[in-house]
């Protein structure tokens, strides 16, 4: 067995087995197998599909490459949340802390920005000194001490993630069902994970386009998490315009912290609150959904999980005066505002072309080896069904170089579409 091989097999459409898969994870992982066949393995599988099957054993390959965590004794129930990726997507910074606020403990892995979606951990680095890399002790002694960990896959947690993430994000394998099922799942395996919540997004700022596709896809992971004794639910939410207003790293941040004090973007304050009754319903600290609800909301409303925040960057060497004083997150050097061309009502707010501009201005990478620049993106200022006023604010871009301000004024512009008819606005929820 060889890596050419199996990436010829795959290249064929052949099914592979659970050994060739296995092979190939394990041989990835300690560095005998290089970036570039990994690479091909990634396109071949982005192009041609992998069964169930397939999926089910790369999962269970990449969550072995490392250390498996057993929190029995750490906490009394092990409930994750994760979601597929979209634009503006900063819940768990905000979901983590009211729910840990609610008397549930939560220590969960999550990634960086992929493709034109952004990534967790970047926003998280926008605060100096805050790490992302703790090992398994760590992780375990801040969960059983603090009751909240957010944090990347380290060397010793599902490394072959880790990498092939990385290598995905910058080789056009990232709108792969088996490659994000296979991803996501086996993080949440490897992070001991008992019951999880799947926030699966559907619509042009996501990488399955329709409500539909992201059902195949929320499917898929229910069926390995049941395979791996895992409680699954999974939400299908809307991703069509950007959750939110901000998407960039530090602005996301900034509007994270700004709903647990209370304020915050009504559509991502409802989409966080949705969650994290979910969670508390599978953690057994709610006994509905609606009642979950009502515990996150006074979680906001008595301090309890702004406080939360402030332990988890506390605990994790961040600096926590950010949490308290939002205006020392890095600003851009250029801040435009850009107004309505027209009067009428929102018809589209192209969350992929929005996600992308971010991108080209510094928030996502292009290269592996990029570095983010936590202080660019976008305010995108209206939802779908607005009705705007010619000059009217639109959105505002944040940004360290004029020409790419330039283009992407340019770009964001027309990612607006409008229509003089009334627009009914988004679901946040599909199922
Ligand atoms: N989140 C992940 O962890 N992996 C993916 O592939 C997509 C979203």
């Amino acid at each position: 067995m060889n890596a050419v091989e199996i990436i010829i097999k795959k290249r064929d459409r052949l099914r592979l087995s659970k050994e060739e898969i296995e092979f190939f994870v394990e041989g990835f992982t300690a560095g005998a197998i290089p970036d570039y066949q990994a690479a091909a393995f990634a396109m071949a599988i982005m192009l041609n599909g992998m069964t169930a099957e397939e999926t089910t054993n790369l999962t269970l390959a990449m969550a072995a490459s490392g250390q498996v965590l057993d929190l029995a004794g750490v906490v009394d129930i092990a409930v994750d949340k994760h979601s597929s990726g979209g634009v503006g997507d900063k819940t768990s910074i905000a979901v983590l802390p009211m729910v840990t606020a609610c008397g549930l403990p939560v220590g969960k892995m999550s990634g960086r920005g992929l493709g034109f979606s952004g990534g967790t951990l970047d926003k998280l680095e926008s605060i100096p000194g805050f790490r992302c890399d703790l090992n398994t002790e760590e992780f375990k002694q801040q969960l059983r001490e603090h009751k909240i960990v957010l944090t990347g896959q380290s060397l010793e947690l599902a490394p072959a993630d880790g990498k092939l993430y990385a290598l995905r994000d910058v080789t056009g394998t990232v709108p792969s069902m088996p490659l994000i099922a296979s991803s996501i799942m086996c993080k949440k395996i490897a992070g001991g994970a008992q019951a999880i919540v799947l926030d699966v997004k559907a619509g042009r700022g996501a990488f399955m386009e329709t409500p539909q596709q992201a059902e195949a896809l929320a499917a898929l992971m229910m069926d390995i998490g049941s395979l791996a004794g895992r409680q699954t639910v999974a939400l299908i939410s809307d991703m069509n315009q950007p959750l939110g207003h901000a998407v960039g790293n530090a602005l996301e941040m900034v509007e994270a912290i700004e709903t647990l004090r209370g304020g915050g973007p009504m559509d991502f304050r409802e989409h966080c609150l949705r969650v994290a009754a979910h969670m508390l319903v599978l953690g057994r600290r709610a006994e509905t959904l609606e009642v979950g609800e009502r515990l996150a909301e006074a979680a906001i409303a008595n301090g309890r999980a702004l406080e939360m925040l402030r332990v988890l960057v506390r605990a994790q060497g961040g600096d926590v005066s950010f949490v308290d004083e939002p205006a020392r997150f890095e600003r851009a050097r250029l801040v435009e505002e850009v107004a309505s061309p027209r009067e009428g009502y929102l018809a589209g707010v192209d969350a992929r072309a929005i996600g992308e501009a971010a991108v080209s201005l510094g928030a996502g990478r292009v290269r592996k080896e990029d570095p983010i620049d936590h202080s660019v993106g976008l305010v995108i200022h209206h939802k779908v069904g607005d009705r705007l006023g010619a000059g009217e604010p639109m959105f505002a871009v944040h940004a360290n170089n004029e020409a790419t301000l330039e283009k992407v004024r340019e770009t964001v512009l027309r990612a607006h579409t409008f229509s003089d008819a009334a627009v009914p606005p988004l679901p946040l929820f599909y199922d």
